[in-house]
């Protein structure tokens, strides 16, 4: 049985000829222009996303129907109309000049196929069904899952130059599924995964037994010094030759200390890559059905740490000033110091009855929510034994979202 023969095309550059301007086009252009092709696209119409794109300049429009001649210098066509009699006439124009052709309403009837493809890092994948599409879709989605999974990228990694060095990966509020998915891949690759207390712990659970886990809330030495540690550790195990991945809760670089680790990298000669996350002080309101920005409510979210009381001579935070913010305060690390977190706000100017929210261990099992005025926040929370880690929001955003505040997928 004879079948489709499978190459990847080097389009960078080279003239590839899409006719119709339709959904099918909308789908298969962005990838022709990943490729680095020149695009030109023949339509009388275009979908307001290819008209974006145009008027990005990132192909060329050729707003009238095709007419042969239309292909000449062209490596590659693409016949997507929805009249099966032009998409015929462009595959036959084609065949003469010896151009590859797909036809989008009968892929057997053009002289190439479009695969479902996808990418994982530098690996690309492209899988054809035997004519089922929607095999080749579901293939190519586990195919591209183990990848993104990190299941055979290890081989893969090997083959840089140097030492593999260390990733600062945010690992966003807490629910394994709330990663990036380069987080995700180049946490399967490490060989080291140094993790901090509020990172998502059931990922560590996925690694494989040779991975080996530091726990950072464990290591020793006293609190001042525990970043110096964490530090001399991921340099340590990344100059023996490991890669190592700093697993840390949200993103890096919010409270996170991401930017001290990549300085202690840098300045030990290992390279250094950052993955930001999803960080808790926008994630978990979200997740409480809280936004932090609402149209006619407040246009502006201030997030800030709560670890300083207001008079502390350490506080770096204008706790007057955010006193008399109109919008939205997002406060994480503030549970203990409530109570003279709200009692400033006010004296400073914050009406007492505006609106707040206290969200506990979002996107994780344990996730919950207490609301009330500002006046009353800080002994409802401690009334109902609210715990970090939790975020505060204070304005009036923090009224909305109770009665439909989603349920957490944990499928
Ligand atoms: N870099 C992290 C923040 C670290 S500071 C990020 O971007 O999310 C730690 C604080 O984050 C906690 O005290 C709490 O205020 C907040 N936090 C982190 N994870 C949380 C969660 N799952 N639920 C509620 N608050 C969380």
């Amino acid at each position: 049985m004879t079948g489709p023969y499978l190459a990847g095309l080097d389009l960078t550059g080279r003239r590839v000829v899409v006719v119709g301007g339709g959904a099918l086009a909308q789908r298969r252009v962005p990838l022709l222009l990943h490729a680095g092709a020149d695009v030109v696209l023949v339509a009388p119409e275009v979908t307001p996303t290819l008209d974006g794109l145009v008027a990005d300049g990132m192909l060329t429009w050729w707003a009238r129907p095709y007419r042969p001649g239309d292909l000449s210098g062209a490596w590659y066509a693409l016949a997507l109309t929805d009249d099966p009699r032009v998409n015929a006439t462009v595959a036959a124009e084609a065949a003469d000049q010896r151009t590859f052709c797909v036809r989008g309403d009968d892929g057997s009837a053009g002289t190439a196929v479009t695969p479902a493809t996808g990418e994982a890092g530098e690996v690309r994948v492209a899988v054809l069904g035997g004519g089922d599409p929607g095999r080749a879709v579901a293939v190519r989605d586990g195919i591209v899952e183990q990848l993104r999974a990190g299941r055979w990228s290890v081989a893969a990694r090997r083959v840089g130059q140097g030492l593999p060095g260390v990733a600062i990966v945010g690992g966003g509020p807490g629910d394994p599924e709330l990663i990036t998915v380069r987080g995700r891949r180049l946490l399967a690759a490490a060989d080291v995964v140094v993790a901090d207390r509020l990172a998502p712990q059931r990922l560590l659970a996925e690694l494989g037994p040779s991975v080996e886990v530091i726990d950072a809330a464990k290591l020793p030495r006293g609190r001042a010094m525990a970043q110096d540690t964490i530090n001399d550790v991921m340099v340590q195990r990344a100059r023996e030759g490991a890669f190592v991945v700093r697993l840390k809760g949200g993103d890096p670089f919010v409270f996170g200390r991401g930017c001290e680790e990549v300085e202690a990298c840098l300045r030990a000669g290992l390279p250094v890559t950052v993955v930001p996350g999803v960080t808790s002080a926008l994630a978990v309101p979200a997740l409480a059905g809280i936004p932090l920005t609402h149209r006619g409510l407040a246009h502006e979210a201030v997030i800030v740490s709560g670890h300083l009381a207001p008079d502390d001579p350490g506080s770096l935070v204008d706790w007057s000033a955010l006193a008399r913010l109109t919008g939205t305060l997002v406060i994480l690390m503030g549970v203990d110091r409530l109570p003279q977190l709200a009692d400033h706000l006010i004296a400073h100017g914050r009406d007492r009855l505006t609106p707040a929210a206290v969200v506990q261990d979002g996107s994780l099992p344990g996730q919950r929510t207490v609301r009330a005025p500002l006046t009353e926040i800080a002994a409802h929370a401690t009334r109902s034994g609210v715990r970090a880690p939790a975020v505060i929001v204070i304005g009036a955003v923090a009224a909305l979202g109770a009665q439909q505040e989603p349920t957490v997928d944990r499928a």
